[in-house]
């Protein structure tokens, strides 16, 4: 068998044309839809991301800007301008680019984005909405792996998911949408026995653990839909969590890396911007 591949670059790309539309919606309503990243200090896997966000904001016309904040800028100066954008009418959404310098409070900084602004959805507001099935902005990553599912037309409904990684970014949220889903989720860590044996009865199995080709073919039921969330730098080339060539001779389904959840998530970023727009328009 070889698994047919959730081509995340193509959806994203074919997604572009309605989000183009929509800015174009909002624009006719007097609304011009902007979105503020704040980086601090030179992470250079940051300013990657960080630039192929506004390239992507610029091919729809939304509105970007960069506040790129020295390395040794206090809590209290990273909070002032999240204060600033939080007032400033003109800007739909603000995304902290994280990690940011360790002497930072993280946590404190998510905390001060207005949650109708929080367009990375990491807001413990936005976070406890997704906990109570309510009304709220969805983390993008987690978003774009059940835009991804949905495209390719892959059940979830009562589907069995098995998710390794717990983070507040990818594996809780992601677990927390396929439940609301309806499927049957398992959520695995590196405290979990029997990863093998659990991984085995997945339908959809998503790697969000941070070590490359950690998800061999042994750990895939047949025919199975398999995301991985991974981005790993070996010997100068992006890899995945999931060893792609073994483990496509198995599966039904497989995201590439890159070009399978990465440009999605961009793509979500760009939903829940025109989202946030739209909803501040009404
Ligand atoms: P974290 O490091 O925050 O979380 C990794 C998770 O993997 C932890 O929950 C950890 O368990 C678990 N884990 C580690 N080792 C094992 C093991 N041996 N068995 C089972 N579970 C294990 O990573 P993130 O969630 O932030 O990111 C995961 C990957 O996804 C990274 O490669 C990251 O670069 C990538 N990523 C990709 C994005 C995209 O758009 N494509 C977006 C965000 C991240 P424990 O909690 O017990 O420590």
């Amino acid at each position: 068998m070889s698994a047919i591949i959730l081509n995340g670059k193509e959806l994203a790309a074919q997604m572009e044309t309605a989000q183009a539309q929509r800015v174009r919606d909002l624009q006719a309503r007097g609304v011009s839809p902007k979105l503020v990243v704040v980086m601090a200090g030179d992470n250079p896997a940051s300013a990657i991301y960080v630039r192929n966000k506004a390239r992507a904001c610029e091919r729809l016309g939304i509105l970007s800007d960069t506040i790129h904040l020295p390395q040794t800028v206090s809590q209290q100066e990273l909070l002032r301008v999240i204060d600033g954008l939080n007032a400033d009418p003109t800007v739909h959404g603000i995304l902290i680019q994280l990690p940011l310098p360790e002497h930072l409070d993280e946590d404190a900084a998510l905390l001060r984005v207005n949650p109708a602004k929080d367009v990375d959805g990491f807001h413990l507001y936005n976070a406890g909405s997704l906990l109570r099935g309510e009304d709220g902005i969805r983390p993008c990553t987690p978003q774009g792996i059940v835009r991804l599912l949905k495209s390719a037309g892959i059940a979830l409904d009562g589907a069995r998911a098995v998710v390794i990684g717990r983070s507040n970014i990818v594996g809780k949220p992601a677990a927390l949408m396929l439940t609301q889903e309806n499927c049957t989720v398992t959520l695995c860590h590196s405290h979990t026995r029997d990863l093998t044996q659990i991984t085995r009865q997945a339908d959809i199995l998503v790697a969000a653990v941070g070590k490359p080709r950690f998800v061999t073919a042994d750990m895939v039921k047949p025919g199975a839909a398999v995301i991985d969330v991974g981005i790993n730098r070996v010997d100068g080339k992006v890899v995945g969590d999931v060893d792609f060539d073994a483990v496509s001779a198995v599966a039904g389904f497989i995201t590439p890396v890159p070009g399978g959840v990465g440009p999605m998530t961009v793509s979500m970023l760009m939903e829940n911007t025109l989202e946030a727009a739209w909803k501040a328009s009404r």
